[in-house]
């Protein structure tokens, strides 16, 4: 029988001392995030709906890489990426703006009030904001981000920082001397509802010490999201560049529709993704539209929580020891190679 529900991420990556000190705060936010969707979808809500309503949560909690918690880039500005898809391949997405507090919620104007798919730019979407009558507004970093803002430059400037290592050429145009957090809170959901439609969104601050300019896979339809009620929906977090190269979501959204349960269908991409790149740069989380859900990674933690009809409660699980609650998945394919 088909189940409906939702999965929500709050990113993928290695814990460091502050992370860890928020454990039980980011498990809070991720659940009140799932609930807010489920919510939605139990009142025969549409799953974009419930998508969006979870991100706006996590995006509103200053936890997350996402909205009011967002990473600053490498001249110390917020820019942010989000994008929503529908199971009718409907979709909508903001690169680089920094207009509105629930990015997600312009994501979505993206696709419903216009007829393009990406939007680029504070200013342009600031002009899009108005025509539709909605005022702009510039967030400012949290106190939290400026203090590893300036940690985070103090370390690139004594070259002790992994990510971004071709960057270090082009820092002397961007500071007047010579700046890899390792902290990846982007939020995603992906969701099916009452009439077995999915949706997936994400939404994201980016990189931290990102080149300004750089847009990530979160702005990228089949990179950071895919959704098709042929196959299902995904949502990725992880390095951007990398999951931009291999078409993450899309990648597991092939697999759907190949005959793989979302669970091998995740571990699949993120195996080709491993083989091909490396490990430490992505997780993902996939739905189909029977409710059967999955979530891989190669990093050290993927944030996530999870809320379906069939289950009796709200599963959050940030350690790695934390599994996720039954995945209807067939193990039909079990035996493909990847
Ligand atoms: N994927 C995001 C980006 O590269 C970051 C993240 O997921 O943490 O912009």
């Amino acid at each position: 029988m088909s189940d409906f529900g939702i999965i929500v991420h709050g990113g993928a990556g290695s814990f460091t001392a502050s992370s860890r000190a928020e454990i039980p705060a980011r498990k809070n936010a991720l659940k009140l995030s799932a609930i807010a969707g489920y919510t939605i979808l139990r009142r025969r809500g549409s799953s974009t709906d419930a998508v969006e309503a979870a991100i706006k949560v996590m995006e509103d909690s200053k936890i997350f890489n996402a909205g009011s918690g967002s990473s600053l880039d490498l001249e110390g500005n917020i820019t942010m990426d989000a994008a929503i898809m529908n199971g009718k391949l409907d979709c909508g997405a903001i690169a680089g703006g920094n207009v509105s507090k629930n990015p997600i919620s312009l994501a979505r104007l993206v696709m419903e009030k216009s007829d393009h798919v990406l939007i680029a730019g504070s200013e342009q979407l600031r002009r899009f904001s108005r025509s539709l009558g909605f005022s702009p507004m510039e967030l400012r970093p949290t106190h939290q981000r400026l203090s590893q803002y300036s940690a985070n430059i103090r370390l690139m400037k004594k070259g002790a920082v992994r990510a971004w290592p071709n960057n270090y050429r082009l820092l002397k145009s961007y500071f007047p001397e010579n700046p890899s957090p390792s902290e990846n809170d982007t939020v995603g959901a992906v969701a099916v509802d009452k009439e077995s439609h999915v949706c997936a969104g994400v939404s994201t601050g980016g990189r931290w010490l990102k080149l300004p300019g750089r847009v990530g896979d979160s702005a990228i339809i089949g990179a950071g999201i895919y959704a098709d009620d042929n196959s299902g929906a995904a949502s990725a977090t992880g390095m951007g560049e990398e999951i931009i190269r291999m078409c993450l979501c899309k990648t597991v959204c092939d697999l759907l529709k190949k005959g793989l349960g979302p669970q091998e269908a995740c571990d699949g991409a993120i195996s080709i993704l491993t083989k091909a790149r490396g490990a430490g740069n992505a997780g993902v989380i996939a739905i189909d539209k029977f409710g059967r859900f999955g979530s891989s990674r190669n990093t050290q933690m993927l944030q996530r929580a999870f809320m379906f009809n069939s289950l009796a409660k709200t599963h959050v699980a940030v350690l790695p020891t934390e599994g996720d609650p039954k995945q209807r998945s067939q193990n039909k394919f079990k035996d493909l190679m990847f």
